[in-house]
């Protein structure tokens, strides 16, 4: 390839990237990411650099998997795209609905595709307005999310977040989504004890639906660990009072396991983890180990029996692709035949959870929070008073991500806290060579806060 200076330097002049400010870009120089292997990326300068991210949380089963490569390879050259509207089908689409059907808890036994989870969740505002029409109730249409939640970049999933950057870019929620508060004990929960700030947080959920009124609401939606809102895992109480509370109320539940699904919490899905019966699921991501764009609505047996009595008017181009499900499916293969949640939950999550405990021993580290394969360390000023610091919030974790990157280890930061979501296929030793460069960056970070 060419010398990286004039790939970054047409980078520069014609390349907009997502969620970054892109004209700060010239002056830092991206790094052209070439070649990937296990954990590791290798940028055009022939730098290893440790993905502790999965890329975007995806690459579960790690880079560089020749079987998804032959897969998607014969795939193409079989039948490169075929769609399934109206009365066709083709092979992956049907063996990856029935394999997800399988893997699915309880009665989720029916798959809607779309390209990645942004489209799904879109998906997902349609059925169950859908679903409350066709079943006489048309008024039911909102849907209560989380603040600071992240379920996509369109304009409607946007709207299911609750990202206020996002939304100050106007016309942002679209009309009939709700915002209630996330269960951050650590950021919110002041002199309450966990378990009693989860149920709060909780019953704001019943408080809205009283407010709103019941036979408004159409769905709740909820990361069962929010992933980009912070890696937050909630009090144990939590979950089981927003179950409690959507069955009193006939509403319906929508797990979005874009990034918990496929094992990235030691289960198939994060609902499991958490003890969460939803109606639907939403996944992404970890589905094709992002070597295929795909993701799907997967469907409780009433919910699709509704949908399915009438016409459903949506779908996408690529609902299904057969490519991306002939990925998605081999990918579930080496998963279940190399039993890598049977890895995560008796080598890498305990190992990592042991090691990611003692962080809280850095001066900089007030929690340190762990589910499965995905943590988050907060960055205080004063642990005891779980304080925040003085300059503008994200400062300090972005210049926490800075000194990762330095250390040639890819860590995200959300706020001043810092998270990670590796592949699934660390062994221990990865876990301690990961743990050595988090260490080394909050070192630095430390010291230069202190310069
Ligand atoms: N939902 C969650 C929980 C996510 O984390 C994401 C992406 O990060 C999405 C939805 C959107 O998925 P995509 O980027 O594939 O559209």
């Amino acid at each position: 390839h060419m010398p990286t200076a004039e790939l970054q330097a047409l980078d520069a002049a014609h390349h907009m990237h997502p969620f970054t400010a892109n004209a700060e870009l010239g002056e830092k120089g991206v790094r052209v990411i070439t070649r990937a292997k296990g954990a590791y990326l290798t940028d055009s300068e022939g730098e290893e650099i440790f993905d502790a991210m999965s890329g975007l949380w995806c690459v579960n089963i790690g880079y560089g998997r020749q079987e998804l490569a032959d897969v998607a390879a014969r795939q193409m050259r079989e039948l490169p795209f075929y769609n399934t509207f109206f009365q066709t089908t083709h092979v992956p689409a049907i063996a990856l609905a029935d394999k997800l059907a399988e893997l699915a808890p309880g009665d989720l036994n029916h798959v809607f595709f779309a390209s990645g989870g942004s489209d799904a969740n879109d998906t997902n505002i349609r059925m169950v307005r859908t679903y409350w029409a066709m079943k006489g109730q048309p008024d039911r249409k909102v849907i209560i999310s989380r603040k600071n939640a992240y379920h996509g970049s369109t304009v409607a999933s946007g709207s299911l977040g609750g990202m206020t950057a996002m939304h100050e870019q106007g016309g942002m929620p679209i009309p009939d989504i709700h915002h209630i508060n996330q269960p951050n004990w650590w950021a919110e929960g002041g002199d309450t004890a966990p378990e009693d700030f989860g149920l709060a947080r909780a019953r704001e959920l019943e408080e809205a639906i009283l407010e709103l009124g019941a036979d408004r609401v159409a769905a709740f939606i909820g990361e069962p660990v929010q992933g980009a809102g912070g890696v937050i895992v909630p009090p144990e109480t939590y979950w089981p009072e927003i179950q409690r509370i959507c069955a009193k109320y006939d509403i319906l539940l929508i797990a979005d396991e874009v990034i918990c699904g496929f094992g990235r919490t030691g289960n198939w899905f994060g609902s499991e983890t958490m003890g969460i019966r939803p109606h639907i699921m939403t996944v992404a991501k970890g589905l094709s180990s992002g070597y295929a764009p795909i993701g799907a609505s997967i469907v409780c047996d009433e919910v699709a029996e509704v949908i399915s009595s009438g016409e459903f008017n949506h779908g996408y181009t690529y609902s299904g692709h057969p490519v991306a499900a002939a990925v998605a499916l081999e990918n579930l293969r080496i998963l279940q035949e190399e039993n890598i949640l049977g890895h995560v939950r008796d080598v890498a999550a305990p190992y990592l959870a042991e090691a990611w405990a003692t962080l809280v021993d850095h001066p900089l580290v007030g929690e340190a929070a762990i589910c499965g394969m995905m943590a988050s360390i907060a960055l205080t000023p004063d642990k005891a008073r779980r304080a925040k610091f003085a300059s503008e919030p994200g400062t300090v974790g972005y210049l926490c991500r800075e000194m990762c990157f330095a250390n040639n280890l890819i860590m995200r930061h959300v706020g001043d806290r810092m998270i990670i979501s590796p592949p699934l296929i660390l062994d221990t030793g990865d876990i301690d060579e990961m743990m050595a460069r988090i260490r080394k960056s909050l070192d630095e970070t430390y010291e230069k806060l202190n310069e």
